[in-house]
C-alpha cells in the first residue's frame, strides 16, 4: 500500500519536474529576451552618428547586424539604443577617433541580480503558485482524486457523532443486532472462549429515511472504538483504479486501528451486480473486486466489523452477500404505530411543547411515514408555532404539519371560483360519505377544501383506529369504492365529470391492479403472481411476467373491479343524496370540518318538516 502511494508520489514529482523544466526553457528563450529588448530603444543610424559626433556615446557593441550603444545625456543618465548596422568602412576609425567610446564588443548592460531573478526565481515561484492553484481546483472538481488513492473516510469517535441508541426510536430488532456487535468489540474474549466468531459484516437494509445512517452513527457513539465512515460514492473516481486504491487504504487504516468499525453508506453505488456487459463500468467493478478481496483478507477475530447501508439490497452483487462477507442482514423497516409514536417523542424532546400532546393521534394519522418524515413533521410544527408567535408547540401545530408533509402548504391566496369550490366540496363529501356508509372503511378524520401546494384542491383524511398489517379483500374493495366516491358525487349532482379525480383514478387503478396481479383477489385468476416487485424499498415499481393475452385479461379484470366499485359508490350517494347536499353546503361554508362534525350531521335526524 505504502509502496503504491510512494510510486504515485514519485510519478507526481517526475511530472512536476518535467513541467518545470519546460517552463524554464520557454521563459529563458522568449520572455527574458523580450524583457531585455524592452530596455533597448530602437533608433536609426543617423542618430547614432550624431551622438557619436556629439561625444555622448560611452560604449558601443558592434554585432553582426546591429549596433547597441549607450548614450550619456546631460543629467548623466545612461540609455541604451540599438540601430541597424550599415556597411560603413569608416566606422571603426570614427569610433577610435572619438576616443571616449569603449567598443569592447559586448556591453554589460544587465544587472546580474535582476537577470537572475527574471530568468530563474520568478518562473519557479510562478510555477509553484500555478501548481497549487491547479491542485486545489482539481481536487475540488474531482473529489480529491489527486490525493491518489488515499481514502477520505472520516474517523468518528464517541464524542463526535453524539448519537447513541437512545436517539433511535423503534427499530428494536436492528438495535438488538447492533448491540451484539458493540458488545463483541468491548469483550471479544467472551466470544472467543466459546469459539464463536462474529459476522464480519452486517448490512442495514430498508427504505430511505428509516434511520440506517442514524443507527450506524449510534453504533459509533456506543462502541467507544474508532469508527470509519465513508459513502459508497466516494469510491467512485474519475481515474480507473483509484477506487480500488481507496478501498485498500481504508482497510489498511482499519486494520491498524482494530478493534474498530467501518461503515460504508449507500453501498449499492459500488456493490451493484457485475453483469459482465461489454463496456460496463470498469472502475466500479474493480472497486467491488477490491472490496471483496479485502473482506476475505482480514482476520475476523481482530475485531474489524464492517457495516453497510443500502435501500437496494436486491441490486447487490451476490458475492457481497455470501457468508463471510455481509452475511448478516439487519432490516430497518418503516416504523409501526408504536414506533412512530416513539420516534415522534424522541424528536419532540428537542423542541418546547405544551405538556399534553397526543402523539398517538399524530402517529395514527401518519401510517407509512418514515422516521425522517416524522422528524420533519415535528420540525414543521415548531416552525408553525414560531410563525404564529407562540412559545410552545401545540397539538394543532403538529396536526397541521402532518398535512403539510402529506399534501404541502396551504395556498391561502389561491383564487378559486365559487362554482369550482362547490364542485370540490361535493367531491370531498362524496369520498367521505361513501367511506362512512361502508363498514370495511376507516373512519373519516378530517375533510378540507383548502387548496395545497401539492396541487390537491381538497382532501378527505381517513385514520385507522389501530395498526393494520393485513388488507382484506373487502377492505381493498371498500377503499377503491371510497376513491371513486369523489367522481361519483360530481356525476350524481352535476351530471358531469372534472379532472379533479385524476389522483383518485391513479390510486384506485393501482390497488385494483395489485389485487389482480399480486394478491390473487380477483375471480378471473387464482393465486398466480402475474407481476413481480422490483425494488421494494424504492417506490416498488413492478414488472409484468405474463403473456400479452393474459395482460389483456388483467386489464379487463381491473376495469371490472373499478367499474363495480364506481357503481356501488354512485348507488350509496343516490341513497343519501339529501345528506350529500347538506354536508357539502356545510363544508363549503366552513372549508374544513372534523370527523366528529361530519358524523354528527350524518347521524342527525332529518328536520321534522322533511319527514
Ligand atoms: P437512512 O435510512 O435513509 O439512512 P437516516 O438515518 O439518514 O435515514 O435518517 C434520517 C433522519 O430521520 C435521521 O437523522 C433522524 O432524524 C430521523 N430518523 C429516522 N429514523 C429514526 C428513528 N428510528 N428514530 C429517530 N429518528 C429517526
Ligand atoms: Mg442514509
Ligand atoms: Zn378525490
Amino acid at each position: 500500500m505504502n509502496e503504491q502511494r510512494n510510486n504515485n508520489n514519485k510519478k507526481n514529482y517526475l511530472i512536476f519536474a518535467i513541467i518545470s523544466l519546460v517552463l524554464l526553457l520557454v521563459f529563458n528563450a522568449f520572455i527574458v529576451p523580450a524583457v531585455k529588448k524592452a530596455q533597448i530603444k530602437e533608433t536609426n543610424y543617423s542618430f547614432f552618428l550624431k551622438q557619436l559626433d556629439a561625444g555622448t556615446i560611452t560604449q558601443a557593441e558592434i554585432k553582426d547586424d546591429s549596433i547597441v550603444f549607450e548614450v550619456k545625456d546631460e543629467d548623466g543618465d545612461k540609455k541604451l539604443y540599438s540601430t541597424v548596422k550599415i556597411e560603413d568602412p569608416d566606422l571603426v576609425s570614427r569610433l577610435y577617433k572619438n576616443g571616449k567610446v569603449d567598443f569592447t564588443g559586448k556591453i554589460e548592460h544587465e544587472n546580474p541580480i535582476v537577470t537572475f531573478i527574471f530568468s530563474w526565481v520568478l518562473p519557479i515561484v510562478l510555477m509553484i503558485v500555478l501548481w497549487n492553484v491547479l491542485m486545489r481546483g482539481m481536487s475540488k472538481r474531482m473529489g480529491n482524486s489527486m490525493a491518489f488513492g488515499k481514502s477520505n473516510a472520516k474517523i468518528y469517535v464517541k464524542a463526535q457523532t453524539g448519537k447513541t441508541f437512545s436517539d433511535v426510536a423503534g427499530q428494536d430488532e436492528a438495535k438488538e443486532a447492533l448491540v451484539e456487535i458493540v458488545d463483541f468489540l468491548h469483550n471479544p474474549q467472551k466470544y472467543a472462549e466459546i469459539g464463536a466468531s462474529l459476522p464480519k459484516g452486517a448490512l442495514l437494509v430498508g427504505p430511505p429515511g428509516t434511520g440506517k445512517t442514524l443507527l450506524a452513527q449510534a453504533v459509533a457513539g456506543e462502541a467507544d472504538v474508532p469508527f470509519f465512515s465513508i459513502s459508497g460514492s466516494e469510491f467512485v473516481e474519475m481515474f480507473v483504479g483509484m477506487g480500488a486504491a481507496k478501498v485498500r487504504d481504508l482497510f489498511k487504516q482499519a486494520n491498524d486501528k482494530a478493534p474498530c468499525i467501518v461503515f460504508i453508506d449507500e453501498i449499492d453505488t459500488i456493490g451493484k451486480k457485475r453483469d459482465g456487459q461489454l463496456g460496463g463500468n470498469d472502475e466500479r467493478e474493480q472497486t467491488l473486486n477490491q472490496l471483496l478481496t479485502e473482506m476475505d483478507g482480514f482476520d475476523g477475530k481482530r475485531g474489524v466489523v464492517i457495516l453497510a447501508a443500502t435501500n437496494r439490497p436486491d441490486s447487490l452483487d451476490p458475492a457481497l452477500l455470501r457468508p463471510g462477507r455481509f452475511d448478516r442482514r439487519i432490516p430497518a423497516e418503516l416504523p409501526d404505530l408504536a414506533g412512530r409514536e416513539a420516534i415522534l417523542k424522541v424528536h419532540a424532546q428537542k423542541i418546547k411543547t405544551e405538556p399534553e400532546i397526543d402523539y398517538n393521534a399524530i402517529a395514527r394519522a401518519t401510517a407509512g411515514a418514515s422516521g425522517a418524515e416524522l422528524a420533519n413533521i415535528i420540525n414543521e410544527g415548531a416552525l408553525r408555532a414560531v410563525r404564529s408567535g407562540r412559545q410552545t408547540v401545540c397539538q394543532s401545530d403538529l396536526e397541521e404539519s402532518v398535512e403539510v408533509v402529506i399534501a404541502g402548504y396551504q395556498r391561502k391566496n389561491a383564487v378559486i371560483s365559487q362554482q369550482e369550490k362547490e364542485i370540490i366540496a361535493y367531491h370531498e363529501i362524496g369520498h367521505a360519505l361513501v367511506a362512512a356508509k361502508q363498514k370495511d372503511s376507516a373512519p373519516v378524520h378530517k375533510i378540507t377544501i383548502i387548496p395545497r401546494t401539492s396541487g390537491a384542491l381538497g382532501y378527505t383524511m381517513q385514520v385507522d383506529e389501530g395498526e393494520k398489517f393485513l388488507l382484506t379483500k373487502e377492505e381493498a374493495l371498500a377503499r377503491i369504492t371510497t376513491l371513486t366516491g369523489g367522481r361519483s358525487a360530481e356525476e350524481v349532482i352535476f351530471n358531469s365529470c372534472t379532472t379533479g379525480a385524476s389522483n383518485d383514478i391513479e390510486k384506485a387503478t393501482q390497488l385494483a391492479r395489485a389485487m389482480v396481479t399480486r394478491y390473487g383477489m380477483s375471480s378471473g385468476f387464482d393465486m398466480i403472481a402475474l407481476e413481480t416487485v422490483n425494488n421494494q424499498y424504492l417506490g416498488g415499481d413492478t414488472s409484468l411476467a405474463c403473456s400479452p393475452e393474459t395482460a389483456a385479461r388483467i386489464d379487463e379484470e381491473v376495469n371490472s373491479i373499478v367499474r363495480s366499485a364506481h357503481e356501488k359508490a354512485k348507488r350509496i350517494l343516490m341513497e343519501n343524496i339529501e345528506k350529500l347536499r347538506e354536508l357539502s353546503s356545510y363544508l363549503l361554508e366552513k372549508e374544513t370540518i372534523t370527523g366528529e362534525e361530519f358524523m354528527a350531521i350524518l347521524n342527525r335526524k332529518p328536520a321534522p318538516e322533511q319527514v
